[in-house]
């Protein structure tokens, strides 16, 4: 019996991942859930799957959530805070850390769970992004397992040998075909972009997603991020990364090997497969996604990407190659920019003009501690936050 933490439940992930243990009660147990505030829902997947814990934000929604439990007579202990979101990650009674909670605010916890040798599904990439290689050494160090959970990496681990041990050369990789949907504004007008709403952003042509990684899809950061997790998870340079856009999302990337072959991991897009796949790796489990019919489909069609009409991918490119805590610098100003956009405070294409500025402005240091990395992002953060005031409508 697998034992689960799920960071982020009440997440788009969080639904999709407990959507599939449900359909397996014999092999997974569910050890504990965190959410932020969403206190009811929260309350709601504590009924359904008896956790031994829960973790919310603050002090108040904990009371709420106790009181919600005790109503339905359900003993989950309840705390709140990153301490405790680092506790229910690296505790004894979990195998499996979910990762799932979206932005930097997930780095901590996901790092405990590394640090505790826990096996780990990694969906939140910015963790990543931020401390790549502190991670991957903590990983290392401590015999964790990391397993990759967004759709493109997930194929790529699928389409690589299973003895792959981060050296492409080795295994004779040429190329990590990175697939890229574009997102909702991959033909609109550019001169239209400037006004574009959060609701149009969040409408993903392919996936159903939480809002933050919707905005990210839009301005194909969010490919920029992959770029960069990618880079990490694989051990491969930026010039052995290329971003193919590929508007069906049924291709969810591909690895092109030195003999010319390409193998690639095809299927519907829907979270569920690639949680399947990581939570069972390296058997096989029904995950609750239809089998993929091509005749349906129809066509698949590729293309390059426009780095004018999205200089967020490009910027995630350069601070790939400045390396050291300059990923940390984008992410951070990347967050702080899609909230200003999401609560209307700035325009669409304002996004990538915090982060490069932001980027231009700050210097960047060495990535030596999750201290420094945590510095930089609080600098960047504040760096932004001043360049959205200026902007604010
Ligand atoms: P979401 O917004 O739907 O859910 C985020 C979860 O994180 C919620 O449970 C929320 O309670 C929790 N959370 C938010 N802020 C928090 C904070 N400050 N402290 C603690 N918990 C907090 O997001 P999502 O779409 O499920 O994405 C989660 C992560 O997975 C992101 O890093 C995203 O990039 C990645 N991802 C998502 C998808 C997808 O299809 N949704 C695909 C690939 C990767
Ligand atoms: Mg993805």
């Amino acid at each position: 019996m697998q034992r689960i933490t799920i960071l982020g439940a009440t997440g788009s992930i969080g639904v999709s991942t407990l959507d599939v243990l449900a359909r397996h009660p014999d092999k997974y147990r569910v050890f504990a859930l965190s959410a932020h505030s969403r206190v009811e829902e929260l309350a709601a997947q504590c009924v359904a799957f008896r956790p031994e814990r829960a973790v919310v934000g603050t002090a108040d929604a904990a009371k709420r959530l106790s009181a919600l439990l005790a109503e339905q007579g359900v003993r989950t202990e309840v705390s709140y805070g990153e301490e405790a979101l680092c506790a229910i990650a690296s505790s004894s009674g979990t195998d499996t850390v979910m990762a799932a909670i979206v932005g930097a605010a997930g780095l901590a916890p996901t790092l405990a769970a590394a640090r505790a040798g826990k096996k780990i599904l990694l969906a939140n990439k910015e963790a990543l992004v931020m401390s790549g290689q502190l991670f991957m050494d903590a990983v290392h160090e401590h015999g964790a397992t990391l397993l990759p959970i967004d759709s493109e990496h997930n194929a790529i681990f699928q389409s690589l040998p299973h003895s792959y041990a981060r050296s492409p050369k080795a295994a004779g990789v040429a190329r990590i075909l990175l697939t890229a949907s574009g997102g909702p504004f991959l033909k609109r007008d550019v001169a239209t972009l400037e006004n574009v709403t959060p609701a149009e952003a969040c409408k993903h042509p392919n996936w159903d997603m939480g809002r933050k990684i919707s905005v990210d899809s839009a301005t194909m950061m969010n490919k920029g991020l992959e770029v960069i997790e990618a880079h990490w998870l694989f051990g491969a340079p930026a010039d052995l990364i290329e971003v193919v856009i590929h508007p069906q999302s049924v291709i969810h990337s591909m690895v092109s090997y030195t003999d010319g072959s390409v193998i690639a991991e095809l299927g519907n897009p829907d979270m569920r497969t690639p949680i399947a796949n990581a939570l069972a790796f390296p058997e096989r489990i029904e995950s609750g996604v239809a089998q993929l019919d091509l005749t349906v489909v129809g066509t698949l069609q590729f293309e390059k990407p426009d780095f004018q009409r999205f200089p967020c991918l490009a910027l995630a490119f350069e601070a790939l190659v400045a390396g050291g805590t300059a990923p940390a610098l984008l992410n951070a100003a990347n967050e702080v920019a899609v909230q200003a956009f999401l609560d209307e405070r700035i325009g669409f294409r304002d996004i990538d003009r915090v982060i490069a500025r932001v980027m231009h402005e700050n210097e960047h240091g060495a990535a030596s501690s999750i201290d420094a990395v945590m510095a930089q992002d609080a600098r960047a953060r504040q760096a932004a936050s001043l360049i959205v005031a200026g902007l604010a409508r």
